[in-house]
């Protein structure tokens, strides 16, 4: 299933996707929380699936985060090969372990919305990453629990401002911004993914290819990232984890984004989200 948030006539509701339609499930009485709806999903499962109307054309909605107040929205720096492998290879030193970091729930942002150009720097630079959504309050979760405590996947642009990210020990400011957390285009649930370790992940830049790979190039997989952090933190329904971008990036090439630049980013099988940079607002 397909399952995100969309904004019609100026009321947001929760939907679900059915090819290029999106069926109003706020309407077939599933509430307008998709935190709540994922926390209860195991009782509403059934009432979604039957959902049948009113139903919209994509294309006369707007699509927004498929979750706008997770308790926690993690990232996870240096996690592809090829990355990490260039990133050694220019001096740069990789973690030995998982290298995780906050974004702020603030900087969520929707799949189609412009993303700021911000005052304060002019670094600023894109990193698309297949967003892992939790569906079961968790702690101390083994490898092999780990995919039972998936709600779902979704794509999302860990949006960097890079001169910020690395001018303090922490990378919390420079990941934060207002606008710089787009994910979606919809949470596409755990059982309708084969195999999340084999996706293609793209990103193109006004249509010129930036990053292309798969998530088979992950170092740590998603199973041992969950592992990893339910040992220090007790995990939510509807919490995000991003799981580290592929090569590509603006950094590598001194190419960062201007206002007007298009960012479109593509995950098989989960959808494309694409964001426009603009000024930010006075
Ligand atoms: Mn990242």
């Amino acid at each position: 299933m397909k399952l995100g948030r969309f904004t019609r006539e100026g009321t947001t509701r929760l939907g679900k996707v059915m090819d290029d339609e999106i069926v109003d499930l706020t309407a077939a009485g599933l509430g307008t929380s998709m935190r709540s709806l994922i926390t209860n999903f195991p009782d509403l499962r059934p009432q979604a699936e039957g959902a049948d109307g009113p139903r919209f054309a994509l294309s006369d909605v707007i699509l927004e985060a498929p979750i706008d107040d997770p308790q926690k929205f993690l990232a996870l720096g240096m996690n592809y090969k090829a990355h990490a492998d260039k990133a050694a290879a220019a001096g740069i030193t990789v973690p030995k372990t998982q290298l995780w970091f906050n974004k702020q729930v603030s900087c969520i942002n929707g799949p189609y919305a412009s993303i700021d150009m911000p005052k304060v720097s002019e670094e600023l630079d894109y990193e698309v990453e297949l967003a892992v959504i939790i569906g079961t309050s968790c702690r101390h979760v083994t490898v092999e629990q780990a995919r039972s405590v998936i709600f779902g996947y979704a794509v999302a642009d860990d949006v960097s401002v890079r001169d910020w990210q690395f001018s303090s020990p922490t990378f919390t400011l420079g990941k934060s911004f207002d606008t710089h957390g787009p994910f979606g285009p919809w949470i596409t649930t755990g059982d309708a993914v084969a195999d999340p370790q084999n996706l293609r992940i793209t990103a193109w830049v006004n249509g010129e290819v930036r990053q292309d790979s798969n998530t088979s190039d992950m170092i740590y997989p998603i199973a041992e990232q969950i592992a990893h952090i339910s040992k220090v933190m007790t995990l939510y329904p509807g919490d995000v984890l991003l799981t580290g971008t592929p090569e590509g990036t603006g950094i590598e090439s001194q190419t960062f984004l201007k206002v007007g630049d298009k960012v479109r980013m593509e995950i098989e099988g989960l959808g494309a989200i694409e964001n426009t940079v603009a000024p930010e607002a006075a």
